[in-house]
Formats: C-alpha cells, structure tokens, sequence
C-alpha cells in the first residue's frame, strides 16, 4: 500500500511475521532492532524478497535519545512514519517478591517507556499529515493478570490504557490508535516456559494450540488498513478464546 511501516522489535518472533506481512503488502518497512544486526539484515533480506524497500534501524526503545534519532533516520530515509507497531517486549518469570528494582525498571523500561517515546517521536509527522495508525502489543496477561508475571502484566495493562486514552486525544487529529493482546503465541519469548507448562497453556485455550506470528500479524495488518477505518481505542484479543 505504499505507506512508510515502522515496527520494533522486529528482527525475529512477533515483529519479524509483522515486518513481513506489510512487506508482503507492497509498505516499505522500517524494522528497529536493539542488539542482533545478523537477524534485523534477514528480516530485511525477506522484506526485499517480496519486493518491498525495507532497512533496519537500531536503537532500544527504552532510550529517548535512541528513539528520536531512529525515527529521524527512518523518516529521512522513507518518508514520515505512517504506521507504527510498538512491539519490541521482553519477559520474565519471577515471583513478585524476588522482582529487583532494576528487574521492574527494565520492565517499565522497555515496554511502557518504548511506546512512549516511539509514539512521541512519530505523532508531529501523523498530526501533520491529519492521517496515521498506531498499533501498539499487549497481552491478554495485561487483561487477565498472570501470576509470576506481575511486572510483565502490568505494563501490558499501561500500554492498554495509553491506547485507550491517546485514541481519544489523536482521533479528532485523523490518527487511529489500536492494541492487539495476543494469547499464547510460539516465539523464543515462550521458550523459558517448561513443556508442562506448555501443555497445561494449550489445554486452557479453546483452540487448543498456540497462536502462530502470522496470526498477529494479519491482525497488526488489518488494523493499519481500510478495513478498520472507524475502529479506534480498542483491544483487539487474538488469543484463541483464551479469555473473551
Ligand atoms: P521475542 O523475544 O521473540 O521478540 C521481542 C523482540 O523485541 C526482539 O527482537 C527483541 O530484540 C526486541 N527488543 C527487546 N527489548 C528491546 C529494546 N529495548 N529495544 C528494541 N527492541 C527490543 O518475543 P515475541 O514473542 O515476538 O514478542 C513480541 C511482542 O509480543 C512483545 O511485546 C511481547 O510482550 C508480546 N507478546 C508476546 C506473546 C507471546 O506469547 N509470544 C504474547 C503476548 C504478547
């Protein structure tokens, strides 16, 4: 569709299948990477083989500094910043209370802080334009709570309310602001799950499987597109009837 897509995180798992899927849909995608260049080059190398312009850009997304410098980039190179996924994550397993400061502050770091700055990084450009889609990756944990995961389910619940409420800021601005809260989905960010645990996850949810990556990211697709031209402020459950 010819828009300038940029997407965090996207050198494997969730990021990467959304990198591709816009790619796929003719977008010239910009694909934020923090530490691993070699798999941002490949993300990239897939995007081109669908014959979409795609570079990679680096910074993490819990440094203001690296943020803006990074949309800058991007925007010199593509164009302003039409679509934004904010969907660079981390997890982690712990009790509440081992969770260290600098364990919570990583947390708050990376995901509330990320989407924070990318959104304000790119929002002159959308509000100028009158036109824009942001889409930012929660978690049906920040819906549902997960035990052992209290600092992990509490800021996909912030990224939830800041859609919410940045959706009724930016809307009379002509910019539509949406979440996907995927269930359970097969990345290496569920590769510190035992197999038990596993099992236990797939028995739980009513598809009985875990989600694929292109199945968030048809979903990430449609809500930068057409089709959900009057859809805004809301959270969008892809989680196979794990919670409804
Ligand atoms: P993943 O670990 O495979 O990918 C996460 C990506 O984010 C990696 O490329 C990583 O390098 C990047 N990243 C981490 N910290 C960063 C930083 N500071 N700056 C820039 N990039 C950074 O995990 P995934 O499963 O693909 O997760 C993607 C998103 O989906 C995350 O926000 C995650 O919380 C969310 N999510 C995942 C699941 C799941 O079951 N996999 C479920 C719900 C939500």
């Amino acid at each position: 569709m010819n828009r300038t897509v940029l997407i965090t995180g996207a050198s494997r798992g969730i990021g990467r299948a959304i990198a591709l899927a816009f790619a796929a849909e003719g977008d010239r995608v910009a694909i934020n990477y923090h530490t691993n260049e070699a798999a941002a080059r490949a993300t990239a190398a897939d995007c081109r083989a669908l014959g979409a312009q795609a570079e990679i850009f680096r910074a993490d997304v819990a440094c203001r500094e690296d943020v803006f410098a990074m949309v800058r980039t991007a925007e010199h190179t593509f164009g302003p910043v039409e679509v934004l996924v904010n969907n660079a994550g981390i997890a982690q397993q712990k009790l509440f209370t081992d969770i260290t400061e600098a364990d919570w502050r990583r947390m708050t770091g990376t995901h509330l802080d990320g989407t924070f700055y990318c959104c304000q990084a790119v929002l002159p450009a959308m509000i100028r334009a009158h036109s824009g889609r942001i889409i930012n990756i929660s978690s049906m944990w920040g819906q549902t709570g997960a035990s052992c995961e209290v600092h992990y389910s509490a800021v996909k619940a912030g990224i939830q309310g800041l859609t919410m409420a940045l959706a009724k800021e930016v809307g009379p601005s002509g910019i539509l602001v949406n979440a996907i809260a995927p269930g359970v989905i097969d990345t290496e960010m569920n590769a510190l799950l035992d197999a038990e645990t596993r099992a236990a996850l797939d028995d739980e949810t009513p598809l009985c499987r875990a989600g694929r990556t292109e199945e968030i990211a048809s979903a990430a697709v449609f809500l930068a597109g057409p089709g959900s031209s009057f859809i805004t402020g809301q959270i969008l459950g892809v989680n196979g009837g794990f919670i409804t």
